[in-house]
């Protein structure tokens, strides 16, 4: 921290930091205002609905083979020979029951007629003459499944704040939803900062660089359910970086990005602090991405994300993508960790929790990981070849070849 600066002045754990970001956001209590949207654009949205089944599940006994309907004490052997009465397609229904010693031929997902319970599948059964010899024992409910068994119908089959993926829009879709009620998505103002940083279209010069930030940005916003709204780039200067702040206190977040290390020219802190922010954390005992701002100030939550790139991708994803599925309307999404082997040996730094960018192979069925070309915390070559992190936990000693350590699965 700066000299003179106020507040929170120890390091937080990645645990208690993200708890942290948890508890600030239940505690604002933000209820994301509600719209109606086409199934079609729900896809990434968080429902903010009840969806109830509007009929049983499925809606009658559905056969799932192609085969006999029969009932199943006339066929609990393996010779049955029974009178064939028919047959009942999808699409169709059988008029009448079928009576003791008959059947009917049946295909996937008709209705079984009144009195049967059972399928006998085709590649089983014989057909000789006008009956059926059913070759293999069938038990009750075998080759069908039962009315109202996914759900019954008026049964909630979603619940508000769900978010949609294509899963959830096939069952939407199931239940009749051409339209159906989400959160607003929140704007997330991108803030970049440093006099080095030029916009992507321009040739910068020898000493400058592109601002790749605000695009990986606003495209992890995009993916965690908000709408980015780049607000430009703002200078190493009080003034105009205080406006630019103050713009993108606007929006309902505000992701900074760069200008909140220890440099003579690191401002973001003192401006927000000037405006009356609260600082919940100002560093996360991370690597990479110690330097890391979370707080409120003008009833807006702020990150500041370190300039890095691979800090700012790797810091954005893990606090401020959660944050945003929130003020989505949606659940705080913890992270989860899957096992895998290491493939080379890497050093850590005990006291830290740390993620490199890495990818996942599986060899002799065993899942294991590997860094990518990680040379340091601005590496974005590395960052793009990863489908992972490679998580070593504060008090772990540095893994070594074989050793299963913990991944993090890179979302969106
Ligand atoms: P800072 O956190 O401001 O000290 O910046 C750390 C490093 O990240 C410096 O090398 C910056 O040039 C680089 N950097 C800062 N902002 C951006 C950006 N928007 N796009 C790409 N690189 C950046
Ligand atoms: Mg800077």
């Amino acid at each position: 921290m700066k000299p003179g600066a106020s507040s929170v002045t120890t390091m937080l754990s990645f645990e208690q930091a993200l708890s942290e970001v948890e508890a600030r956001l239940a505690a604002a209590g933000m209820a994301p205002a509600v719209e109606v949207v086409p199934l079609a654009q729900a896809c990434g949205r968080t429902l903010a609905e009840d969806v109830p089944a509007d009929r049983d599940y499925p809606p009658f006994n559905r056969s799932t083979r192609d085969g006999f309907a029969v009932r199943s004490e006339d066929a609990n052997h393996a010779d049955a020979l029974l009178k064939l009465d028919g047959e009942v397609r999808a699409g169709e229904y059988f008029e009448s029951e079928i009576a003791p010693g008959h059947c009917t031929a049946i295909m996937t997902g008709a209705p079984l007629p009144a009195g049967t319970d059972a399928v006998v599948m085709i590649e089983h059964a014989r057909t000789e003459g006008n009956k059926v010899r059913t070759g293999r024992p069938v038990a009750s409910f075998e080759n069908v499944v039962r009315r109202g068994s996914e759900a019954p119908a008026g049964k909630r089959i979603l619940p508000a704040g769900k978010t949609i993926r294509a899963g959830e829009v096939g069952l939407l879709a199931s239940v009749g939803k051409a339209n159906v009620a989400v959160h607003a998505r929140p704007r997330v103002a991108i803030l970049p900062t440093g006099d080095e940083v030029v916009p992507i279209s321009s040739t910068p010069e020898w000493y400058q660089v592109r601002n790749s930030n605000s695009a990986m940005l606003a495209s992890v916003v995009e993916s965690a359910g908000g709408i980015p709204c780049e607000i430009g780039i703002a200078p190493d200067r009080k003034e105009a970086l205080q406006g630019l702040i103050e713009k993108g206190l606007e929006a309902d977040m505000l992701l900074l990005s760069g200008g909140v290390s220890m440099g003579k020219y690191d401002f973001v802190e003192d401006i927000l602090s000037d405006l009356g922010a609260e600082f919940y954390f100002r560093s996360v005992a991370i690597r990479p991405g110690k330097p890391l701002v979370f707080g409120r100030v003008k009833g807006k939550f702020f990150f500041g994300l370190p300039g890095n790139p691979v800090s700012g991708f790797v810091t954005c994803n893990l606090f401020a993508r959660p944050a945003i599925a929130v003020l989505a309307g949606g659940r705080f999404p913890h992270p989860s960790f899957l096992r895998a082997r290491l493939a080379k040996p890497v050093h850590h730094k005990t006291g830290l929790t740390t993620f490199m960018p890495a990818q996942i192979e599986t060899r002799n069925a065993e899942p294991w990981v590997s860094l990518v070309g990680w040379q340091g915390s601005g590496d974005l070559v590395g960052v793009a070849e990863a489908s992972a992190f490679l998580v070593v936990h504060p008090e772990q000693p540095s893994p070594d070849e074989g050793d299963w350590v913990d991944v993090m699965p890179m979302a969106g």
